[in-house]
C-alpha cells in the first residue's frame, strides 16, 4: 500500500463526464489499495471566465483590496471541482470528502494572486485517510494568516499537488494533464516533439522557468526541495488500463544524472511570449546606471529578466531588459517619470513584440559550441538575436515574437530532438 497523490488539470476535469472518468482512475488506484489525495484543478476555461467577470468590475489600477476580492472570486472554481469529484467518487462507491484550502488548511503568505505555500496542516487529512477516505483537496488556493483567501499564481495546482505531496510524505505524486509527458518541446507547436521518458529535476527547473507551462515552476521547486518523486502523464489514456502500465507510463522527474541523459546535449527548448524589452537610450556610462535604473522598477515589484548594456560611445550607453508583459506600460511608465530625470536618458523605447527562446540541457556543460550552434542556425533563418543570457546548463535569446515558431522548429531539429534517444 502506498500514499498517492494524483491531480488533474483543467481539460482533465472539463466537463462532468471527464470528472466521471477521473473519478473511475482514482477508484482503481483506492481499490489496488493506495490511499489517494487528490488535487483538481478548475474545470477549464472556468478561471480565465471568473477573472474576466472580476475585471469588468475592478477599478483600473488594482492595489491589494482589490486583489484580496479576486482571490476570493478565483477560488472558487477549484471549490466547484473538488466537490465535483468527491460526489463521482461516491458514485464508484467510496467514501470521499472534499477541502477547500482553508479547511485543510493550506497556509500561504498574503500575497494575493501569486501567493506562498508556507505549510499544510496534515492532521485533517490523515484522519480521514485512517478511516479509508479518498481525499480531494482544492489546487490552486490556501489561506493567509489574516483568514483571507489566497492563489498561488496561475498552473498553481501543480504546486498545490507536490506542496500536499510533501506535506503527506507521499510516496508519489502523479500530475494528470492533456498530454501524456514532458515534450522535448510544446507539441502544439512542434508536432515532431518526442516525449521524455526522463528529464533530470534541474532540466525540468529550468524548461518551466522558461516557458513550458507543463509544471507550475512552484511546483518543481517544492519537488526537488523536499524530493517528491513526480511523474506527468495523461488522463486521457483509458481509465481502466492496468496500474502497472500507468504507473510507468509519461515522464519521470529524476534526481539523478544518469548515463542515459547523459547522452542528450540539449534535451528541451521552451519559448515564453510573455516578456517584453524595454531600451533607455543614452544615459551616462558610470558606475552606480543600471542601479539608478533598475533600483526603482525593482521597488515597484516589477520582475526583471533578461538586461544587456551596450559598449559606450561618447561617455553615453544604452541599457536594455526584459519585464513580464502585464508590466510593460507600468514600466515605461515610472522609467519617463522617475528614471529619465534622475539619468538624464535621452529616450525611452519599448517593444512588447518579443519572445525568448531557450535551449535547455544538463549535457551543456560538458559540451562546447552549443550556443554557438543555436547563434548560427538561427542566422541561417534570418533570424535576429536582441538579447542573449545564458547559464550553465541553458542558452536564451530575444528575437521578434514573429519569428518564434520558426525558431523553436528549427532548433528543435539542429539539436536532433525529433530522433529517438539513443539510451531510450
Ligand atoms: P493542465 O490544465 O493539465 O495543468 P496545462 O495546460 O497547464 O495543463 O499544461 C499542459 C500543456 O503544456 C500541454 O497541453 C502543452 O501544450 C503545454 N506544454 C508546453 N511545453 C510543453 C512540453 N515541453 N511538454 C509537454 N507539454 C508542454
Ligand atoms: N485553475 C488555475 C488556473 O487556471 C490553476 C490551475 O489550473 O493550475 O490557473
Ligand atoms: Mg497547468
Amino acid at each position: 500500500m502506498a500514499l498517492i497523490v494524483h491531480k488533474y488539470g483543467g481539460t482533465s476535469m472539463g466537463s462532468t463526464e471527464r470528472i466521471r472518468s477521473v473519478a473511475q482512475r482514482v477508484a482503481k488506484w483506492a481499490r489496488a489499495g493506495h490511499q489517494m489525495i487528490v488535487v483538481p484543478s478548475a474545470m477549464s476555461g472556468e478561471t480565465n471566465r471568473l477573472l474576466g467577470l472580476a475585471k469588468e468590475l475592478a477599478p483600473p489600477a488594482m492595489g491589494p483590496a482589490a486583489l484580496r476580492e479576486l482571490d476570493a472570486i478565483a477560488a472558487t472554481g477549484e471549490q466547484v471541482s473538488v466537490g465535483l469529484l468527491a460526489l463521482a467518487l461516491q458514485s464508484q462507491g467510496l467514501e470521499a470528502v472534499s477541502y477547500s484550502g482553508w479547511q485543510v488548511p493550506v497556509r500561504t503568505d498574503s500575497a494575493f494572486t501569486k501567493a506562498r505555500i508556507a505549510s499544510i496542516e496534515d492532521d485533517r487529512v490523515r484522519a480521514d485517510l485512517a478511516a479509508g477516505k479518498v481525499v480531494v483537496i482544492t489546487g490552486f488556493q490556501g489561506l493567509d494568516d489574516e483568514g483571507n483567501v489566497t492563489t498561488l499564481g496561475r498552473g498553481g495546482s501543480d504546486t498545490s499537488a507536490v506542496a500536499v505531496a510533501a506535506a503527506m510524505r507521499a510516496d508519489e505524486c502523479l500530475i494528470y494533464t492533456d498530454v501524456d509527458g514532458v515534450y522535448t518541446t510544446d507539441p502544439r507547436i512542434v508536432p515532431e516533439a518526442r516525449r521524455l521518458h526522463t528529464i533530470s529535476f534541474e532540466e525540468m527547473l529550468e524548461m518551466a522557468s522558461l516557458g513550458s507551462k507543463v509544471l507550475q515552476i512552484r511546483s518543481v521547486e517544492f519537488a526537488g526541495k523536499y524530493r517528491v518523486p513526480l511523474r506527468v502523464l495523461s488522463s486521457f489514456t483509458p481509465w481502466d488500463i492496468p496500474i502497472e502500465v500507468e504507473a510507468k507510463s509519461g515522464t519521470l522527474i529524476t534526481f539523478e544524472e544518469d548515463e542515459k541523459m547523459e547522452q542528450a546535449v540539449v534535451s528541451g527548448i521552451a519559448f515564453n511570449r510573455d516578456e517584453a524589452k524595454i531600451t533607455v537610450m543614452g544615459v551616462p556610462d558610470r558606475p552606480g546606471i543600471a542601479y539608478q535604473i533598475l533600483g526603482p522598477v525593482a521597488d515597484a515589484n516589477i520582475d526583471i529578466d533578461v538586461i544587456i548594456q551596450n559598449v559606450s560611445h561618447d561617455g553615453k550607453t544604452d541599457f536594455s531588459f526584459t519585464v513580464n508583459r502585464g508590466d510593460y506600460a507600468r514600466t515605461i511608465e515610472l522609467l519617463k517619470t522617475q528614471v529619465t530625470p534622475v539619468t538624464g536618458a535621452a529616450q525611452v523605447l519599448g517593444d512588447p513584440k518579443i519572445c525568448k527562446v531557450s535551449i535547455v540541457g544538463i549535457g551543456m556543460r560538458s559540451h562546447v559550441g552549443v550556443a554557438s550552434k543555436m547563434f548560427r542556425t538561427l542566422s541561417e533563418e534570418g533570424i535576429n538575436i536582441q538579447m542573449i543570457s545564458t547559464s550553465e546548463i541553458k542558452t536564451s535569446v530575444v528575437i521578434d515574437e514573429k519569428y518564434m515558431e520558426l525558431a523553436v522548429r528549427a532548433l528543435h531539429k539542429v539539436f536532433d530532438l525529433d530522433q529517438p534517444a539513443v539510451a531510450e
